[in-house]
């Protein structure tokens, strides 16, 4: 039953808060899913999830601490100078998350060496002081993946931001102070007396450590076990057709429409459905975002009132065909009027993987895709601080045509190797 990790998924263990049990996990995955006692648990979110990284067996008698790096996985959307190209690449690093450890030090593959563990914060490890999105600047990944396109600003956009803890121990030797990696290939980082002292002081100061807490699956309305969907952000009650998230310290109800007709074979597609509002750019209303991206589309005079929404697809699937949903469902699926609501029967859905922060994040990149007059207006858009005013979930029914789903009205498709790849993303 252990599950087999895919391409760039890192294995992990993690510990069934029910009967204590040794569960099989992936790195960045909420689900617990218990084989000895079959209870599914959902971690709730307290920050980022975090991982221990075992210390070699041959260091097991220094003092041991840990230090915290980054581990991000995501799809990095690029908008090149110039404004005619949006491009999107593969991300997958580790980085320090604190200033003890040189910026550009990374683990490499190493945790997968070690058995990593889902935790909670270790006792006497320095907090993670640096944000992801400096270390997306700093260290260099296009260097790293050998590009040099000249980028006006960049996006990472993925589920996965994961804390790895790290073993270390200091040794002096010679008169030096070395900070030492405690795993296998462990190496030796010479620092100065004031690094080992704030150092130390750091480990002295570091957050109280905290419990790690879970939620079960149950659906607060109807009781029914919720999907145990890896990876989901959003879980779809199949018994009762409510939406939930996990919010403070239970489920809440995340609202949700569904557009167009749903039959017996149809399988919904989730996109984040974002109302924006950016005086400076001048787009407020559902006309203006036409005006931008559709200029051929002449706008009915109530468009003019209602608000310029986004739909952002809500799962994963690779750059291209996330750019280009994006954009067409923005423009398109948005003219439709009619909604239903659910009715009796199963409702089978893709689940939704990617979270609403992180489609806010994607709506200047889609905005920069979508735009027509690109060299013109996509500095413009760099430049904005678009913000998100109002945002919830829409479902779209696809119908399953040989190898990929059809939304016949629009005409669009989703290829089913590019969920199936996406699901991994
Ligand atoms: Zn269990
Ligand atoms: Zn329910």
């Amino acid at each position: 039953m252990s599950q087999l990790a895919g391409v760039g998924e890192w294995a992990a263990t993690g510990t069934c808060p029910n009967c204590g049990g040794e569960v099989d996990t992936k790195v960045g995955d909420q689900l617990l899913d218990c084989r000895f006692c079959k209870s599914s648990m959902y971690v709730l979110p307290d920050g980022p999830l975090s991982y221990r990284m075992p210390a070699d067996r041959a260091y097991s008698n220094e003092s041991i601490f840990h230090l915290p790096y980054w581990r991000l996985r995501g799809v990095r959307y690029k908008v090149l100078k110039g404004g005619s190209k949006v491009v999107g690449g593969l991300v997958d690093l580790t980085a320090p998350a604190c200033e003890h450890l040189n910026s550009g030090a990374s683990l490499g593959i190493r945790p997968q060496a070690g058995r990593l563990h889902l935790t909670s914060w270790p006792p006497g490890t320095p907090g993670a002081s640096l944000s992801p999105a400096r270390i997306v600047d700093e260290t260099g990944i296009d260097r790293l993946y050998n590009e040099h396109e000249d980028i006006l600003f960049s996006r990472l956009i993925g589920e996965e931001r994961v804390i790895i803890h790290a073993p270390f121990f200091l040794k002096n030797e010679g008169g030096r102070t070395l900070l030492m990696e405690a795993f296998p290939d462990g190496r030796p980082h010479s620092i100065s007396e004031s690094e080992a002292d704030k150092l130390k002081a750091a480990i002295a100061g570091a957050p109280p450590p905290k419990e790690l807490r879970f939620l079960t699956l149950g659906c607060p309305n109807c009781g029914h076990s919720l999907p145990p969907e890896h990876n989901a952000k959003v879980l779809l009650c199949e018994h009762c057709h409510r939406a939930f998230w996990p919010k403070g310290e239970t489920f809440a109800r995340m609202p949700y429409a569904i557009m167009g007709e749903i039959k017996e074979s149809s399988r919904l597609f989730p996109f984040w459905h974002i109302d924006v509002e950016d005086k400076e750019l001048g787009i407020t209303s559902r006309a203006d975002l036409l005006r931008w991206c559709a200029p051929f589309k002449v706008p009915r005079s109530k468009w003019e009132e209602e608000p310029a929404s986004f739909l952002i697809p809500a799962f994963k699937v690779n750059a291209r065909v996330f750019l280009r949903l994006a954009k067409t469902a923005t423009i398109f699926f948005a003219g439709e009027e009619h909604r239903v609501r659910p009715g009796r029967g199963r409702l089978t859905s893709e689940p939704v993987r990617l979270p609403l922060s992180e489609a806010m994040e994607a709506v200047q990149v889609a905005l920069c895709e979508m735009t027509t007059d690109k060299e013109r207006r996509v500095p413009r858009i760099a430049a904005a601080a678009i913000k998100g005013v109002r945002a919830r979930l829409l479902f779209i029914p696809f119908e399953p045509t040989g190898r990929e789903y059809l939304h016949k009205e629009s005409g669009q498709a989703i290829d089913l190797r590019a969920i199936e790849v996406g699901a991994t993303l």
